[in-house]
């Protein structure tokens, strides 16, 4: 018997947590499993900012903070959105949330209620739909081509459509929105009246091309929430901080919802996420570079292997074509009992996303060459069958 509310029972668990937790438990058991699974930067969060976290314990910083974050933090992230992302705000229309997770929860929560449709582009991050159903709506799915760029955007919108919702670079496809995308999203949304919701905490996990903040556009202002956080960049996934930025209106309910939820994100992992923002940022870029290294030697070599794969040009994940085999959830199975291979299937991202598998390359160059081999023998088996 279960006493759960039927809303919570509607949701299922977040698949690369699960598919995480099961490569784990298969390596604890002493099978060697390379975790494709979850994406999750395999660096250590760099040395000042753990300084910084240490210090603020040692002085005492272990009580709570106000719910919208603590001053010099919300002070250091307005600075860095008016330079970075060209976005008008002050540091009261920032808050600071433990990870970006809650800030999406939480922008959700505020903007859509029951009855309401948000727009997904595409394969789309295994979270924002089970946000959307907590908050009694609907996630419309928008048609994406080959390169994972939206088609026929407005025949997704209704009358019942507040959200569209656009996370680039993308999880999990790596496509990254430019300018003239964005201004058709835009124009959407100023025709509709419709909220945007921009998932951006891929912004620094680039390859070449530039990120763009849909709320620096004209008439975009009041009608964006923008969400990032420290997750990726600083490689600081354990710390939990994140934070978003709207209407001033719009952050007092965001930052009411945190205040009878998680109250704040944790003191001195503030003080941590000052340190990072203040600090060098050189050691974001040699992790960036390293990515790029991996993603070039991965797509390559499944290129190489006959599978399709277009090129990402953000975060740290490939998205292959593997319908060859059947569809994502079959390769995927067959790479984790064949191949001691964690990936996660496309169909975990939504709709369009069946025919794909999701690997993460944020892992060592050795053990992808090693998953390339394992890939190549599985192959190998599954051809001569055919
Ligand atoms: N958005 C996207 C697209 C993500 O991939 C993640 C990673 N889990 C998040 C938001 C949340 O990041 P975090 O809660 O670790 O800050
Ligand atoms: N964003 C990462 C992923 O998609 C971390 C896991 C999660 O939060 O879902 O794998």
């Amino acid at each position: 018997m279960t006493l759960v509310s039927q809303r919570l029972a509607s949701i299922q668990e977040s698949p690369t947590m699960k598919i995480s937790a099961m490569a784990k438990r298969l390596n604890a058991n002493g099978l060697d499993v390379i975790d494709l699974g979850l994406g999750e930067p395999d660096f250590d969060t760099p040395k000042h900012i753990v300084e910084a976290g240490c210090n603020s314990i040692k002085a005492g910083d272990t009580h709570y903070a106000p719910t919208a974050g603590i001053p010099d933090l919300r002070q250091a992230i307005a600075e860095k959105l008016n330079a970075e992302n060209l976005l008008e705000v002050t540091s009261d229309d920032i808050v600071v949330t433990p990870g970006a997770k809650m800030a999406v929860f939480a922008a959700i929560q505020a903007l859509i209620q029951e009855g309401d449709e948000l727009v997904l582009i595409g394969p789309s991050w295994v979270s924002y739909e089970p946000c959307v159903a907590f908050a009694g709506g609907r996630v419309i799915w928008g048609k994406v081509d080959e390169n994972f760029m939206p088609e026929e955007l407005a025949e997704t919108i209704t009358t019942k459509t507040k959200v569209i919702l656009i996370n680039s670079p993308s999880n999990p496809t790596g496509a990254v929105l430019e300018k003239n995308v964005l201004k058709e999203v835009r124009d959407l949304a100023c025709d509709h009246d419709l909220a945007i919701i921009s998932d951006e905490i891929y912004e620094k996990i680039i390859y070449g091309k530039e990120h763009i903040s849909i709320g620096s556009m004209a008439g975009m202002e009041d009608r964006t929430v923008t969400i990032n956080g420290f997750s990726k960049a600083y490689a600081m996934t354990g710390w939990r901080l994140g934070y978003l930025t709207g209407s001033k209106e719009d952050m007092k309910w965001v930052s009411r919802l945190l205040s009878h939820s998680v109250s704040q994100a944790t003191t001195f992992v503030q003080k941590a996420g000052i340190a990072a923002l203040h600090g060098p940022q050189d050691d974001m870029k040699s992790m960036v570079n390293e990515f790029r290294a991996r993603r070039d030697m991965f797509v390559s070599s499944l290129r190489a292997l006959g599978i399709p794969c277009s090129m990402p040009e953000g975060a740290f994940y490939v998205f292959p074509d593997v319908s060859e085999f059947g569809n994502g959830d079959v390769f995927s199975e067959m790479l984790l009992r064949n191949s001691l291979i964690a990936a996660t299937p496309g169909s975990a991202f939504g709709s369009g996303g069946e025919k794909y598998v999701r690997l993460s390359y944020a892992t060592s160059q050795l053990r992808l060459n090693e998953a390339i081999n394992r890939i190549g023998k599985l192959l190998y088996q599954v051809r001569q069958k055919e």
